[in-house]
């Protein structure tokens, strides 16, 4: 995009500022960029005058309530070859080509794979890292990743606290490292700058998890849906029974599946536990159709649900990342109407709400792989855990509207959370402070 001669005279910094505001504002207001540029006022010309205009255009709200607007006004750059198709036919495409380690090559996971995927090959490497440390690893690549599934032994990262963010209460959440990699496109999902693997990894070795998990303390809460979605590749990995019945022995621990699908056959085969909980993200069908691409549809994800609690689970509901739009009050209201009339509420262990937050990596990612997203055009600034959020009194009427209609219809028992929020915006919400199971 190139700036007009009148602003010729800025240095490099500024241009970009000025760009990036540019970009920006004609995307939110389905404009051309030279539009935009036409429309400021002819007397805007210091470098001041002219930013305090685009800023005033492109954070209206946070201007108007004299928030601190420190957004990411980093370069524009766009290729638009990093656009991720939205077209394929399948939700969890078959991959083109499975990577055993040469020491799983024998397992029951490794076999199942190549009866799974019988027009997949097969290749035999000696260790993942190894194997994989000399790849480039880019946009493309993360776009292309469903192609290659990897199934290795994990020797270390069998699980740790989840890192969570500087200054906001943490939920004493730990991840379990079984799998690494989703096939599912949510617009929003932090894996796409963070993950560094040309394909999606899937641990074999589920018995030494259970192993360390035997050394973890009763009052842990585990999970396995950061890096990956708990259930998205159970009927191949069968890791969900296992699980329940390993977890069985030890009631002090907590396990949580966390997903976007319905795949709960494996969990339905075996008898449910009291200290296994089996959550959902949710959002409403239009934020689903906009921005969880290939993931199951709300009414799935609630008839799953309603499924595993009459099986005898506890269950837990993740509204996160909760989307702003206009009239967002009714559609989110309904929403929380409708879990409860399709979940039984005493079955409900805990329910969580968070609002959209990135980091200033992952916005330029997302903006590259999804032109067309909307959540972008919100008004995000930067906190001060570097993260850009919605503004602070906006969280917080989201905050207290959805803890109201959620409270309205939980059982006492529910503890209802915020995720990634500080001790000051829980108490200035409601919220409860000290996270328990
Ligand atoms: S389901 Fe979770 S891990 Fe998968 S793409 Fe969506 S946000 Fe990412």
């Amino acid at each position: 995009m190139d700036i007009p001669e009148k602003f010729s005279s800025f240095g490099a910094n500024k241009r970009q500022e000025i760009t990036r505001l540019v970009f920006e504002i004609a995307k939110r207001e389905r404009l051309m960029p030279v539009e935009v540029l036409d429309r400021i006022p002819a007397d805007c010309r210091a470098f001041a005058a002219v930013k305090a205009y685009l800023v005033a255009r492109r954070f209206p709200e946070a201007v108007r309530r004299q928030e601190k607007v420190s957004g990411s006004f980093s370069a524009v750059e766009i290729d638009p070859a990093s656009a991720m198709p939205l077209d394929r036919g399948e939700n969890v495409p078959a991959p083109g080509m499975i990577y055993a380690e040469a020491s799983v090559k024998d397992s029951p996971l490794v076999r199942r794979a190549v009866q799974k995927y019988p027009r997949a090959g097969l290749t035999l490497i000696g260790d993942y890292k190894t194997y994989t440390g000399r790849e480039e690893f880019d946009i493309h690549a993360y776009n292309r990743r469903t192609r290659d599934l990897f199934i290795i032994q994990e020797q270390y990262d069998h699980f740790k606290p989840c890192p969570c963010s500087p200054g906001v209460v943490p939920c004493g959440y730990h991840n379990a490292n079984l799998g690494f990699g989703c096939p599912f496109e949510c617009t929003y999902c932090f894996l796409q700058s963070y993950a560094n693997a040309p394909g999606i990894v899937i641990p074999e070795n589920l018995d030494d998890f259970f192993r360390v998990f035997n050394d973890s303390r009763d009052g842990v809460r585990l999970g396995s849906g950061e890096t990956t979605d708990s259930l998205v590749f159970d009927d191949l990995t069968g890791f969900s029974g296992r699980i329940v019945e390993h977890f069985r022995a030890f009631p002090g621990r907590v396990f949580e599946f966390k997903t976007k699908s319905d795949n709960v056959a494996g969990l339905l085969d075996v008898k449910a536990a009291s200290n296994i909980v089996v959550g959902w993200s949710l959002n409403p069908q239009k934020v689903i159709d906009a921005n969880e691409h290939f993931t199951a549809s709300l009414a799935r994800r609630l008839a799953a649900a309603a499924r595993c609690a009459a099986h005898g689970y506890r269950t837990a509901f993740h509204f996160d990342p909760v989307i702003y739009f206009p009239g967002w009050e009714a559609v989110y209201e309904g929403l929380v109407k409708r879990l409860f009339e399709a979940v039984p509420s005493e079955s409900i262990a805990w329910i969580s709400v968070g609002t959209l937050r990135m980091t200033p990596s992952q916005k330029k990612v997302i903006e590259n792989r999804f032109p067309e997203n909307t959540i972008l055009d919100a008004e995000l600034l930067m906190g001060a855990d570097g993260k850009l959020r919605y503004a602070p009194a906006e969280r917080l009427e989201i905050y207290r509207a959805m803890l109201a209609w959620i409270r309205r219809q939980a059982a006492a028992s529910t503890h209802v959370y915020l995720c990634m929020e500080t001790a000051s915006m829980w108490h200035d919400a409601g919220a409860r402070v000290n996270w328990q199971a």
